[in-house]
């Protein structure tokens, strides 16, 4: 079984058909204005090839959690203009995403023009996967595209459900790119280097679980680093530390080990009396003592992972290595952004947080891959099947 690719549907002919697209256009909103519009964009590749091949297209969302009430700062109806700005077309906006007025919507569309539909998870059937809600939307279109990378780990109405009810479907060019650049670290040209950070071992286990074995070298920062420390038995002074979690520290270590993998800990520290800036901070080797906190990554444990980076030839890299947030406590993070654009490894970088940094270095265009979605991409470097995309299976 593959997944058929936006080649193959258009091949197959859309012109005059409704294509619904689930698209990712979970935008940052203030005050009813988009603050950043990258998202919107994104999405634009495979809109705009639907169009220019006839099709009606039909494009959903969700944004942010609503949890099933329709509530109008959760609306998607200032993403239409600008949409439609992008695009350089009209792009004419549905109050509701099933029932009577969205099909009337719907059966407004000329071939080539563009509907955008509320959010979908005004719906509660949209996040339980229901399937009533899923044909609901399947009755809305002749063909399904799912282009949200970002929601494909989730099985939801509008991911998962709808695509038993529509047999012509296919991946986005968004979603088809992702998973392309993934999988080279799922089968990587080794050395593959991992660097994994941020803030909880709880928010990433499954994938240090996955990776400690899969990776040759896989180096650890952020705050999830003290709790590796402390299961090692060092001190860590009022470092950020998950005591339940040192049990599955130990564990990810050892199956780091136990294959042959190096798994790579700091040896030095920014450590300071309190997380604001200005608060009083130094440098430490070894341990973090009593009274202060680790903070970032020191410059000796940067260097030492610059370098593994620059011998690498696959590069992976998730969650920040301090609190980059506060600029004295983001050189760490800065030095792995400037290694990961500096390598002739294939790299790619995937989280929020580590996106960011990222972009507020200004390296972003020389990093392979930056992968738009965090949780989905962590998964599916883990090796785990995402039901978004396993649902587009024929
Ligand atoms: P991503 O979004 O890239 O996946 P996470 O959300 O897991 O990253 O983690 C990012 C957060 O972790 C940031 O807000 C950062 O301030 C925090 N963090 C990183 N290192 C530390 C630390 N040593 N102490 C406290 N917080 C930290
Ligand atoms: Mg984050």
């Amino acid at each position: 079984m593959a997944v058929p690719d936006l080649d193959q549907l258009i091949a197959k002919g859309v012109g005059g058909r409704r294509v619904l697209v689930r698209a990712d256009l979970n935008v940052p909103l203030k005050d009813g204005v988009i603050t950043d519009d990258t998202r919107v964009r994104a999405s634009l590749p495979t809109l705009r090839r639907l169009r220019e091949a006839g099709a009606r297209v039909v494009v959903m969302s969700h944004l942010g959690r609503p949890k099933g009430e329709r509530r109008p700062e959760f609306s998607l109806r200032p993403v239409a203009p600008r949409m439609a700005e992008l695009l350089g077309t009209g792009v004419s906006f549905c109050e509701d995403c099933v029932g009577e007025v969205a099909k009337a919507a719907v059966a407004d569309l000329g071939d080539g023009q563009v509907l955008l539909l509320e959010n979908l998870r005004f719906h509660a059937g949209e996040t339980k996967n229901d399937d009533d809600f899923a044909r609901a939307l399947a009755d809305l279109a002749d063909a399904y595209v799912n282009d949200a990378f970002g929601t494909a780990h989730r099985a939801h109405a509008s991911t998962a459900g709808i695509a038993t009810h529509l047999e012509d479907v296919a991946a986005g060019d968004l979603l088809r790119s992702e998973l392309e650049h993934l999988q080279v670290v799922r089968e990587p040209e080794r050395p593959l280097m991992v660097v994994l950070g941020g803030a909880k071992v709880s928010d990433k286990l499954a994938v240090l679980e996955a990776l400690a074995p899969h990776a040759d070298v896989l180096a650890i920062g952020g705050a999830m680093s003290y709790t590796f420390m402390a299961a090692r038995g060092e001190s860590t002074g009022s470092s950020l530390m998950e005591p339940e979690r040192l049990d599955d520290a130990k564990r990810v270590m050892q199956a780091a080990e136990s294959t042959g993998r190096r798994l790579l800990l700091p040896t030095d520290h920014v450590v300071a009396e309190r997380v604001e800036p200005g608060a009083p901070c130094r440098i430490v080797e070894g341990a973090v003592p009593e009274g202060w906190m680790g903070v970032d990554i020191g410059p000796a444990t940067a260097e030492r992972y610059a370098q593994e980076i620059a011998q690498a030839r696959t590069f992976f890299w998730n969650g920040p290595m301090g609190v980059f947030e506060i600029p004295e406590f983001a050189a760490g993070t800065e030095r792995i952004a400037e290694a990961a654009a500096a390598s002739g490894a294939r790299t790619v970088v995937g989280g929020g947080d580590s996106l960011a940094a990222v972009n507020q270095l200004g390296v972003g265009d020389r990093i392979d891959h930056l992968s738009t979605g965090g949780g989905a991409s962590l998964e599916y470097v883990q090796g785990l099947e995402l039901p978004g995309v396993a649902a587009l299976e024929r």
